[in-house]
């Protein structure tokens, strides 16, 4: 239990931690490493029960109709926006303050991602600038729930019902996330999971699509496994012997059943570790609000669920003498790991090189791309862990004040 902690700093008492806090190590249960032992021995490793059975809790846990496991959540995004024939000459709308897969995938299908700048307070896509880049050449629209914080999906649905196009959400970070009531995943047309090992439902690599479209479940499935028709990996099995067609030049993008068996566990506990970071949410907001020099994540809006997968705070530039990484290099020389989520897409190289775009255009997404550190939130985290994290955070502010 992390509760009610309160963190006084002294510089006479500081003393720096003795081994190295990583940033979000998973949290694994008996439970997992017997699940899957007992794959192994099963030998059926690849996509098989394990991973149907996933696919069956995952779309029970998120309220939608359909779950469809793929090997990441890039190969998720991929896939759906394949499955709604998104190719050259469409245009889709995403946030540039995200991780580069949410793009990338945009220029896997041919299309070309532009982008639209974030609200100042929630740092996730604003949605009256995504209106204001709609074009004749729209598809779609990709929202990205940033660290856990779901993006005004309400609005985002009418936008895109006024304007006819498709919504893909990137719920990366957002498996627990609830906007207005409704639970992430069983609102946009397609919505796709990461279960990277450093995410809420680990497998080490893996992802998940969901959606309440038949239409859609039929096209992505294929898709996931060769273009293959039919539930193709059931050709081996003892139901009966029937010959595949390939009916599209589909991926390799099936998760295995021994990935699954790590998800089945994981996703078991995934509202208990929610409770967990959740008290390490609140240390850390408690602990930090009076520091003048950072500014703490917004409140959560009401009706809303923060999947909290993310702690991220803004460093004052103005009033510091160091830029952002030098300030993320002297909190790993107090032992703390920490991380930045996200340097913005549009100013990465091969962005500037394709689109054209470059420093300046999204404003509100460079000023907190700057100023981002994410301080360790993890389910394994201890009481000690937490103190020491806001013990250093407080030690390197006093160190680079102006
Ligand atoms: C991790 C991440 C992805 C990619 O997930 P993979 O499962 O590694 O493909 C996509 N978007 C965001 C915002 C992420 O953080």
């Amino acid at each position: 239990m992390i509760k009610d902690i309160k963190v006084e700093y002294n510089s006479k008492t500081y003393k720096k931690r003795k081994k190295f806090l990583g940033f979000g190590a998973p949290y694994i249960g008996e439970e997992e490493i017997r699940e899957v032992v007992d794959t192994i021995r099963s030998g059926w490793w690849t996509t098989g029960p394990k991973t149907h059975q996933f696919e069956e809790e995952f779309k029970n846990y998120v309220g939608s109709k359909h779950a469809i496991a793929v090997n990441s959540a890039t190969a998720g995004l991929h896939t759906s926006l394949t499955s709604l024939g998104i190719g050259p000459g469409d245009e889709v709308i995403t946030t540039p303050l995200t991780f580069v897969a949410s793009a990338n995938v945009i220029i896997h299908c041919g299309a070309k991602p532009v982008f639209a700048d974030v609200e100042k307070d929630t740092w996730n896509i604003d949605p009256r600038e995504i209106e204001k880049k709609i074009t004749k050449k729209t598809r779609a629209i990709l929202p990205v729930h940033l660290h856990g914080r779901p993006c005004r999906m309400d609005e985002i649905m009418s936008l895109a019902k006024k304007h006819k196009l498709f919504v893909v959400e990137d719920a990366a970070h957002a498996v627990e996330a609830i906007q207005k009531g409704k639970k992430v995943g069983s609102i946009g047309h397609l919505t796709a999971f990461s279960f990277y090992v450093t995410k809420n439902v680990a497998t080490g690599e893996g992802g998940m699509i969901t959606t309440n479209i038949k239409r859609l479940v039929d096209k992505a499935s294929v898709l996931r496994l060769h273009g293959l028709s039919r539930d193709a990996w059931k050709r081996y099995s003892k139901t009966g012997f029937s010959l595949y067609e390939a009916v599209v030049p589909g991926y390799k993008y099936n998760l295995t059943d021994i990935a699954s068996s790590l998800g089945l566990h994981q996703l078991r506990r995934v509202e208990k570790n929610l409770k967990i970071r959740k008290q390490i949410w609140d240390a850390y907001s408690k602990n930090l609000s009076n520091e003048p020099l950072l500014t703490l994540p917004s409140p959560i809006e009401s009706g809303d669920r923060h999947a909290m997968h993310l702690f991220a705070v803004l460093l004052d530039l103005k009033n510091i003498k160091v830029a952002r990484n030098e300030f993320v290099d002297m909190l790993i020389k107090e032992n703390i790991g920490s991380g930045v989520h996200f340097s913005p897409v549009h100013t990465q190289p091969i962005y500037r090189k394709m689109f054209g775009y470059k420093k300046g255009d999204f404003p509100i997404a460079e000023f907190v791309g700057e100023r981002i550190v994410s301080l360790p939130i993890a389910a394994n985290l201890t009481e000690k862990d937490v103190k020491d994290v806001v013990l250093a955070v407080k030690k390197v502010l006093r160190k680079v004040s102006k």
